[in-house]
């Protein structure tokens, strides 16, 4: 009879990398020879898998007996319960069919089909002949079962020698096949592993404790690790970043191991190798036998029988280590995985790189917000501050100035004070301005308004400015009201100070024109003039606080360089865009697009 058969329905091999291998073809080579050479009609080699169950690889001798048998699976307890009662001949175990539990006897296994000689030592097809194949440690990796001797007889001494010399053998193979099989199913997770934290490592902007988050499970099943820590190491490079541990919490490891783990770490990016450290293993270059009995030692306290330590880094700078631990008795590391966690170092230290610029920039960023808030700030208190004594100064002016006694050379002085006064004011009320409509704690509250009224109105206050240059002014809008999303005092000063300057930079007798217009989800008001045009230089400042253009001739006009900063301010929190079209000594055409209201 031939053991190694299931109970149940056949399992699909969850090894599928078997099928050809050259493990396999081992394995049916030495059940071959028992056929050919010992003397026996049937072999067959099993392997002891995880779940307890020794799982039938190779059959030599009989098709019969290989298709019944082949992926089939046994529990190995119960093979073994029968072996209790069996004769030991080395590696050899037999049980003679009159020994048989009957209940559990032809239930299961291979019987052959024959007729038993009529001799005292004849084979009996329930004989169960059986070889128990350990590694070095004792364990049981596996089973070769025989059958079916040819001279029909239980075997005698010589081919019990024979069989104990195969057992051996496959017992040699099977360990064999089982480490291959293993180091294949690792070299695939280590990749799979190396995959997942390189795509989590691409992309700008990810911290460290993001990637790991996406990447530790990856890393834990690929590495067939118990559990992983990352340290970081700081810019200052004295190693007191950060460690975070597999399950995203921060860790607290002795100073003085972080000391080892990070001088390990530099000499490892340096050697560009990985180390481990476990008992019964020489310690590396990277670490000294000292330090080695430290790290060993912590490893006892918290239960870990092995760490696999690589080097986190980029170009010449080691930024950091990653650590992935096994449980005492799991299996060594391999060099592959030893290859794959470099790898990962080199992913990680881009990617702690990248982490780092980008903080920096946000940080850059935050700095530049609390600067320009501040400046805001600023020109807002000073320009509230400035304002009150200058109420004061005009209106004390306009007493004087109406007093009865004053001589013309006095007169002529009040005037140029009120002149002065007035154009301080009007700086004054820009930085004003121009601090509400920059001030994100005030935000525009929308509601629809025609532009049509607004050109109007605003083409109304400037007549009096267009009259005195003779200029004409004509708006071109459509018949009925063009209507935006907004704060109407807002687009009024947008309009004002677009007109005034058109008005102000146009040489006199000429002409503005002022458009307004509807352009897909937008309204458009455009104002065009003939006048002195800005150069492709400043056009690129225009919109900036206190610019003005070089050109003496646009110099020669009063002004405080804040109009078109406020206007683009407010056509900005409008979620509209101003577009501006010059040319030096033609004219210029400034257009601002706004949110249509439905
Ligand atoms: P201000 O007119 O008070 O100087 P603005 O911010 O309104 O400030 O304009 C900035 C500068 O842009 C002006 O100094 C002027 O040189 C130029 N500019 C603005 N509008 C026109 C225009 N329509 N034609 C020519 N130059 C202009």
């Amino acid at each position: 009879m031939t053991r190694d058969s299931t109970d149940g329905p056949r399992a699909a091999s969850p090894h599928p990398g078997w099928p050809d291998s050259p493990s396999r073809d081992a394995l049916q080579l030495i059940a071959e020879g028992v056929t050919q050479v010992a003397g026996f009609g049937v072999a067959a080699i099993s392997v002891a898998r995880d779940d307890g169950k020794l799982e039938v690889m190779a059959v030599a001798g009989s098709d019969a007996a290989r298709d019944q048998l082949t992926g089939t699976r046994t529990p190995v307890d119960r093979l073994q319960r029968e072996l209790a009662k069996a004769d030991d001949w080395g590696l050899l175990r037999f049980v003679p069919h009159e020994r048989l539990d009957p209940e559990v006897g032809e239930n299961w296994g291979w019987v052959p089909d024959i007729e038993p000689l009529d001799e005292p030592d004849a084979w009996h097809p329930m004989d169960l002949l059986i070889a128990m194949l350990y590694d070095d440690q004792g364990v049981l990796r596996g089973t070769m079962s025989i059958d079916l001797p040819i001279d029909g007889r239980r075997p005698g001494e010589e081919q019990r020698r024979v069989l104990n010399q195969y057992a051996e053998q496959a017992g040699r193979a099977v360990v064999t096949a089982l480490e291959r099989e293993g180091l294949a199913t690792r070299v695939r997770l280590a990749e799979a592993a190396r995959k997942i934290v390189r795509s989590a490592s691409t992309g700008a902007g990810f911290s460290v404790d993001r990637i790991l988050a996406e990447s530790r499970i990856a890393l834990a099943d690929g590495f067939q690790a118990r559990g992983m820590w990352i340290q970081t190491f700081d810019e200052d490079g004295l190693g007191t970043g950060a460690i975070y541990a597999s399950d995203g919490t921060q860790i607290e490891l002795p100073d003085e191991l972080v000391g080892i783990a990070e001088s390990a770490a530099r000499r490892a990016w340096s050697l560009q190798r990985v180390e481990v450290v476990a008992r019964d293993l020489a310690f590396g270059p990277t670490i000294t036998a000292a330090q080695g009995e430290r790290v060993l030692a912590f490893l006892d306290a918290i239960g870990i029988g092995s760490i696999l330590f690589a080097p986190l880094g980029a170009g010449p700078e080691c930024l950091g280590n990653l650590v992935l631990t096994r449980l005492p008795g799991a299996p060594e590391w391999s060099e592959v995985e030893g290859a794959a966690a470099l790898d990962i170092g080199h992913d990680l230290g881009r990617a702690i790189l990248n982490a780092r610029a980008f903080e920096r920039e946000h940080q850059l960023v935050q700095e530049l917000q609390a600067l320009d808030t501040y400046k805001s700030q600023l020109i807002s208190t000073v320009s509230h501050e400035l304002k009150n004594p200058l109420t004061a100064i005009v209106g004390h002016l306009e007493i004087l100035e109406t007093a009865a006694d004053l001589d013309t050379r006095t007169l002529g002085s009040l005037a140029a004070m009120d002149r002065g006064a007035q154009r301080l004011a009007r700086v004054i009320d820009d930085l004003l301005l121009l601090s509400k409509v920059g001030d994100p704690n005030n935000p525009v509250i929308a509601a629809p308004i025609d532009l049509h009224r607004v050109v109007d109105e605003v083409v109304d206050l400037t007549s009096v400015a267009a009259g005195a240059k003779h200029l004409t002014i004509t708006v071109e809008a459509p018949v009925g009201p063009v209507v935006a999303l907004g704060d109407a005092e807002e687009l009024t000063r947008v309009c004002a100070n677009l007109v005034s300057n058109a008005v102000k930079y146009t040489p006199e007798g000429r002409s503005v024109r002022i458009t307004l217009g509807h352009l897909g989800h937008d309204v458009v008001l455009a104002c065009t003039d003939e006048g002195i045009g800005v150069s492709a230089v400043d056009q690129k400042n225009l919109f900036n606080e206190f610019f003005r253009s070089s050109n003496p001739e646009a110099v020669a006009q009063p002004g405080t360089g804040l109009g078109l900063a406020i206007v683009s301010r407010i056509v900005e929190r409008h979620s509209g865009r101003i577009e501006v079209c010059s040319e030096l000594g033609k004219g210029s055409t400034f257009r601002v697009f706004l949110p249509a209201a439905t």
